[in-house]
């Protein structure tokens, strides 16, 4: 194995086999620690349509999960139909080997795009925890919820960001959480998603809003998720009424708009609890630093 010449010093945090590549994350030390005011608390809910919605029970971040979702789509297709080109050619001819390449090179970006969205998901979750100054982050353990058996998913939702990528946010998370000192517990999530934060009544959901059939309370469906965490971590039981879902939820995008990762039309229409968040992304400033465009950061280098 070859390493870079010109590798960055410090602590190593994080080795990271992708397709055909090694990651090496590396921290430098913060001369001094980020001094913690007071305790508080959030709750964190990983999905699908939100990579993650973050809340302290007032404000509300959700990160978009849609960007990953249309790029694995795509992808999937695009992999499909090579497969098929492929099968069409003789083993070992000029044209096999070439399509052979091509789905190399494009499995390597595939990665590559991922990865980056996954690490600006952990960093907009951190950048909240910072802003609103949250010292214990309760999410949902994602064990017990992809592990489990379902009824047959269908072919989308198997094409779908799925537990390897939540379980990456998670790692990424974990660590860099760990920068500023800001704990990472995991709760079961049993329930957190169908109980009223008013009443307490179990509702199955189907759509994106929460509609209690008990009180009739409604939301919006990731923000009841992040609550009743949040309410969940502190209390050891959601305790009805103590913690309601924020009314106003900021729409972040992972990265900055570019390239392969259009933000879907939907996306900016999306309303919480009849009030929209209006806020969309943008690259955070001062809170997240990396190392290929601030080199002479102290704080972070890599991702
Ligand atoms: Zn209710």
């Amino acid at each position: 194995m070859r390493l870079p010449e010109a590798i960055p010093t410090g602590r190593m945090a994080q080795a990271e086999l992708g397709y055909g590549e090694i990651y090496l994350t590396i921290t430098r030390e913060i001369p001094d620690p980020v001094p913690i005011p007071c305790d508080k608390a959030g709750g964190l809910d990983i999905g699908i349509i939100h990579l993650g919605l973050v809340s302290d029970g007032q404000e509300a971040w959700a990160i978009s999960g849609r960007g990953l979702r249309s790029v694995k789509q795509g992808r999937a297709k695009a992999q499909a139909h090579l497969k098929k080109t492929r099968s069409r050619t003789k083993p070992g001819s000029r044209r096999r080997k070439c399509l052979n390449r091509t789905q190399h090179r494009a499995s390597k970006k595939m990665e590559r795009v991922t990865r980056h969205v996954l690490h600006h998901a952990a960093n907009q979750i951190v950048a909240f925890c910072l802003t609103y100054g949250i010292t214990r982050l309760y999410a949902r353990d994602l064990g017990t919820l992809h592990y489990k058996k379902r009824h047959r998913r269908s072919r989308r939702t198997n094409q779908d960001v799925g537990a390897l990528e939540f379980g990456r946010l998670e790692q990424y998370l974990e660590y860099k959480l760990r920068r500023y000192g800001i704990q990472f517990i995991k709760i079961s999530e049993a329930y957190t998603s169908q109980t009223c934060p008013q009443c307490g009544h179990l509702t199955k959901m189907a759509g994106r809003t929460y509609r209690c059939r008990e009180s009739g309370y409604r939301a919006h469906r990731d923000g009841v998720g992040a609550v009743n965490i949040l309410n969940k971590g502190m209390h050891g039981a959601i305790r009805p009424g103590l913690i309601l879902a924020p009314e106003r939820i900021t729409y972040r995008r992972p990265v900055p708009l570019k390239g392969t990762l259009r933000r879907s039309p939907a996306e900016s229409r999306h309303v919480a609890g009849g009030i929209n968040g209006g806020e969309s992304g943008g690259p955070l400033q001062g809170l997240t630093t990396r190392g290929r465009s601030h080199r002479g950061s102290p704080r972070i280098s890599a991702l």
